[in-house]
């Protein structure tokens, strides 16, 4: 018990008690109208609770739809987070891992309480790395966020086949911002017998609440995974079918997903006008250097939370902003003036 009071364990967002601050430091999808996810919630509200959840093979065949992947390669679970931890605790356990930093702290944090010892490669300037420094690492186990939260890049497709076809070992892609990205590796991930990808309803389908995410993977890693591992009954009936009724309205979604885009392009303009270094991003989120220390506060005192992420490469006052609605990213924008002048 005192070992695991050591550990520091994933820092919540803060919450202040006033209700108007624009939320742009958790990356969910605020430009998705809460009307049209409370009209998701109504169609959800349709179970009946007294019964242990039964749609689980539904969403798949929806996922499977969607994905274009067999609906034996996936996986449903509580979060993508859940069947990270899952995966590692299970599939890693008394191994040795690798991954990349800056990246995803959650991954850590679970190595460190699962007692897998873990090397970190840097990313170097350009926000990437040489697949010799994973592959070469003598791990048994890697993982990678792509796009990585916190620096926003997708990693080239062709960097990522070098490590899956050059790794010796399980690799695990975390595509959790991949619907803001330029491709996926899902098609590796079903028919490779080393590669799990995750990926969550909580980014891109705005229902962060609900806790749903699913991986994907060979059928022999989803039978083990689904008979052995998996709770029987880890995510809600209600939640099941909220995501099934977000990707009913997928083609809506998608029209969003492409305004975030064209958003995240604006903001990038408009903090590089303003001679804010921001870092181009293929995620739902923008990383830049506000280049003193004060920015988080002031920006939390003009009524804006972003998250603070420190020293990246270089760069040792960043933070990363999540793209939201027009009307968002320019309260951001004028509130990052203000924080930003004198
Ligand atoms: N992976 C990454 C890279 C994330 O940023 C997050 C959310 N912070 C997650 C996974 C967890 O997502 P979920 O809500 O599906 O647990």
């Amino acid at each position: 018990m005192v070992e695991l009071s050591m550990l520091g364990g994933y820092t919540k967002p803060e919450r202040p008690e006033s209700k108007n601050m624009l939320r742009m430091d958790t990356n969910e999808n605020l430009a998705l109208p809460l009307d049209l996810i409370k009209e998701v919630m109504r169609e959800a509200l349709d179970v009946d609770p007294r019964l242990y959840p039964e749609q689980y093979d539904e969403l798949k065949v929806m996922i499977s739809r969607y994905a274009n992947v067999s609906k034996d390669s996936i996986v449903i679970g509580n979060g993508s987070d859940q069947l990270i931890d899952l995966a590692l605790s299970v599939f890693c356990k008394g191994r040795r891992g690798v991954t990349i930093r800056p990246t995803f702290t959650f991954y850590r944090d679970r190595c460190m309480l699962h007692g897998i010892g873990l090397d970190e490669v840097m990313l170097d300037d350009e926000f990437t790395f040489s697949s010799g420094s994973i592959n070469g690492s003598g791990a048994d186990v890697c993982y990678i966020c792509s796009p990585n939260n916190p620096t926003g890049n997708q990693f080239s497709r062709d960097l990522m086949m070098e490590v899956i076809e050059g790794f010796d070992g399980l690799i695990m892609v975390d595509e959790a911002y991949a619907e803001f990205a330029g491709y996926s590796l899902k098609d590796e991930a079903a028919k490779r017998d080393n590669l799990i990808l995750f990926r969550t309803f909580s980014k891109a389908f705005g229902l962060a609440g609900a806790r749903v995410g699913y991986a994907i993977a060979s059928r022999e890693i989803v039978d083990v995974f689904n008979r052995v591992v998996q709770y029987p009954y880890p995510v809600s009936s209600i939640s099941l079918r909220a995501a099934m009724a977000m990707l009913r309205r997928v083609e809506r979604v998608r029209r969003v997903i492409d305004g975030l885009k064209a958003e995240r392009r604006w903001l990038y303009e408009q903090m590089s006008s303003i001679g804010i270094k921001a870092f181009r991003s293929d995620a739902n989120f923008i990383l830049f250097d506000a280049r003193r220390d004060d920015v988080h506060a002031r920006l939390k005192e003009d009524g804006v939370l972003v998250r603070r992420i420190g020293q990246v490469g270089r760069y040792s006052t960043c933070l990363r902003v999540t793209v939201g609605s027009r009307e968002m990213n320019e309260g951001f924008i004028d509130s990052l003036k203000r924080a930003t002048s004198a």
